[in-house]
């Protein structure tokens, strides 16, 4: 039962005094009371498949019973020491986590959240390279501090402020809306006349989006020297693109080739999430330099990391760096917990089944649907862009999107979304989601763009 406040109530204390930029995803915002694995309550009780995991954070279930009795038993011992002095969890945390990772990835800073992960990944770049300057993906999320601002490059979320100097942005390898495609460019060009010159079986189009990385590093860095290039290998809040096949592989060459580390943003893709690996950067077939991760590592509990090798670790040490509740005990135990879960239930196979199971499924939705442009993502990270119809590729406006995804909360899913345009419908549920879970949201989206088609 329910014993908080009434919605209207919260609705206007939210007005009153909270952020005025923090938007309510629905027209009728849902007031959620309680969770549990893929589903959440609202405060009349009714349920709802969880499709967005409070956006890809909630890995392995709400509330799931093994990680809350981590949680709990750590509280009960210790809250907090900071790190100045021995306490196991942190020590614990940290072997069991390098052990999920390839190559030397072996040293752990263990933050609060995301932002925090790249702001730090950026540091050590500069420090360990000496060179400023930095490369990310245009359409790229990576984080809300200033100077990630910089860094990210999706207008959507940057104010008009001064962020973090000397971040340039390449041209995104988007299969759907990049001039090459990359994906489907042979039968469905980006834009027909321009697409790759792809022979049979292989696509040319990441070695073009390359080149366009090369042009950046020969004309903005000074002597062709780059700190760093990071990426994610399914971009999360640019609407689940995903990167064309080898294009990391490529990318990360030639930004060895002038000096740079490689940076693999995990906050989304990582911890089986995929399906086919642990990690996003294994789905490219590459190891990064410095791994950052946050979201799904704590299923809902504050905290990120940064992991790279001894000898990049090593320049942090030219000052002193320190984080007051970084690698807490009990974020420490909830993250060990985490990283049991998803071994014992076995989470990233299930990822692999129930998200090709649900990929397959909207593939054929798609061709029943004028508006369903594109189908992307991999394991239980799927994006279904919406546009006014599969030739121009124009995206469907704000409202239609609205109605759609007003109609699918009605209908007891809720779904995220993303993109530049904000009409892809971002499908990242807790990674426990069944194939029951996926034929009701089938359903449900099915009828929402019945009626939507009805409204036309
Ligand atoms: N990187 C990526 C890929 C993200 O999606 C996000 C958050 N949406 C961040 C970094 C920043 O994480 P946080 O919100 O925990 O600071």
């Amino acid at each position: 039962t329910h014993d908080g406040l009434d919605f209207s109530t919260v609705l206007n204390i939210r007005k009153k005094n909270l952020n005025p930029a923090l938007f309510t995803f629905y027209r009728k915002p849902v007031y959620i009371h309680q969770g549990h694995m893929q589903y959440l309550w609202d405060t009349n009780g009714r349920r709802y498949i969880d499709l967005f995991a409070g956006i890809v954070t909630v890995s392995v279930g709400h509330c799931h019973p093994t990680v809350g009795r981590a949680a709990q038993e750590q509280m009960k011992k210790l809250w907090h020491t900071t790190n100045i002095y021995l306490h196991p969890k942190i020590h614990e945390y940290a072997e069991k986590l390098v052990s999920k990772l390839p190559g030397n990835l072996k040293v752990v800073y263990v933050t609060n959240s995301g932002s925090e992960a790249n702001d730090l990944a950026i540091l050590m770049a500069r420090l360990y390279t000496g060179v400023f300057e930095c490369v990310s993906l245009r359409n790229c999320y990576h984080g809300a501090s200033p100077y990630l601002m910089g860094l990210t490059a999706l207008s959507t979320w940057r104010y008009n402020s001064p962020t973090g100097f000397g971040f340039h942005h390449t041209m995104n390898p988007d299969p759907y809306r990049g001039p090459w495609g990359g994906k489907h460019c042979r039968d469905s060009p980006a834009q027909p006349g321009r697409q790759c010159d792809c022979v049979e079986g292989e696509c040319h189009a990441k070695d073009m989006y390359v080149d366009q990385l090369e042009d950046v590093l020969r004309y903005s860095m000074p002597k062709g020297k780059v700190a760093a290039f990071i990426a994610e290998a399914i971009q999360g809040v640019g609407g689940a693109v995903q990167l064309p096949d080898g294009y990391l592989k490529k990318a990360y060459e030639k930004i060895r080739a002038h000096g740079g580390l490689c940076i693999a943003d995990e906050v989304q893709t990582g911890f089986g999430r995929l399906g086919s690996h642990y990690w996003g950067f294994e789905s490219q077939g590459v190891v990064p330099d410095i791994v950052t991760m946050a979201k799904g590592m704590g299923n809902g509990y504050p905290m990120g990391a940064v992991v790279t090798t001894p000898e990049i670790a090593a320049t942090m040490g030219q000052a002193l760096h320190f984080n007051t509740f970084g690698g807490n005990p009990v974020a420490c135990a909830v993250g060990s917990a985490v990283l049991d879960v998803i071994d014992e239930e076995k989470t990233q196979a299930l990822c692999a089944d129930v998200g090709t199971y649900f990929i397959q499924a909207l593939d054929s939705l798609r061709s029943e649907f004028e508006i369903i442009g594109d189908i992307r993502g991999k394991g239980l990270m799927i994006g279904v862009e919406l546009v006014k119809d599969k030739v121009s590729r124009d995206p469907l406006p704000g409202d239609e999107v609205a109605s759609i995804w007003e109609d699918t909360k009605e209908m007891g899913v809720l779904i995220g979304k993303g993109g530049l345009f904000g009409n892809c419908l971002r499908i990242k549920p807790p990674m426990c989601l069944t194939k029951a879970d996926v034929d009701y949201s089938l359903a449900v989206l099915r009828r929402a763009l019945q009626n939507h088609s009805q409204r036309q």
